[in-house]
């Protein structure tokens, strides 16, 4: 089943690539929030090399459980300061960094903790006031404080659409994240900024067309989740 999933989901990734000429990669990160950890072994024994959580709480109690070959963690969901001091151990790649708050407190836990915690900006192009990141407008002071703290590497930016029937639509949301991340790149050293994490399951063709090299994909390699249980 996950072996089909994740293949069906690898093709379209290579289809949309194609479709544009892009010939660079792209990570497919498993989204596996509210799935158990045994799910998320089957996926790393499917070529998954990157998983993604959205709660500090619940991936912590999957990485301390999980029982198989070394994978990254991310955290992708939105990361309240309280939290920062669990979090900064557990994961390779922060996605939801969105504020100078939260930005200082991930520098001065991994000071603490002897780590350079790599991180990623969201940033909400589409103003959605249901969904956290950083406004357009705040941005610049974002990568500007990023790039004084000796604690954190900024490697890019998250971005998130608004979930829509036609995902043409979300097309223009895409592309001023593309813009931001192509910016971005002239304001620190070669190479640092490399991710462009966008697409989730219904819209991660389009995504990648716009330039994602990290897609964020849940129900379409694990199935529906049912929250249910929550
Ligand atoms: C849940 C989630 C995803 C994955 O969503 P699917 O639609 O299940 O693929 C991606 N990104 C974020 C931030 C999420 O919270």
């Amino acid at each position: 089943m996950i072996a089909e999933a994740i293949h069906s989901v690898r093709e379209r990734i290579e289809r949309a690539e194609k479709s544009v000429g892009r010939t660079d990669s792209v990570l497919l990160l498993a989204v596996s929030k509210n799935h158990p950890v045994e799910a998320i072994e089957a996926a790393v024994a499917n070529g998954i090399v990157a998983v993604g959580e959205n709660r500090v709480q619940e991936a912590k109690a999957k990485i301390e459980a999980y029982q198989g070959p070394d994978v990254e963690w991310h955290l992708i969901g939105h990361l309240q300061i309280n939290k920062v001091r669990q979090a900064v151990p557990l994961f390779d790649l922060i996605h939801s960094v969105d504020s100078e708050k939260l930005m200082r407190e991930i520098d001065r836990i991994a000071n603490r903790e002897g780590k350079v915690q790599r991180i990623l900006l969201q940033v909400n192009v589409a103003r959605e006031e249901s969904k956290s990141g950083v406004s357009v407008e705040e941005f610049p002071a974002l990568v500007e404080l990023a790039k004084t703290l000796e604690n954190i590497e900024v490697q890019g930016i998250m971005c998130m659409a608004p979930f829509v029937d036609n995902v043409e639509e979300v097309r223009p949301v895409f592309r001023i994240a593309s813009y931001l991340y192509e910016d971005m790149k002239n304001k620190f050293p070669d190479g640092q900024i490399q991710f462009l994490s966008m697409g989730m399951s219904h819209d991660f063709e389009v995504a990648i067309q716009e330039g994602a090299n990290i897609v964020r994909v849940g129900t379409d390699i694990f199935g529906q989740r049912d929250y249910g249980c929550l």
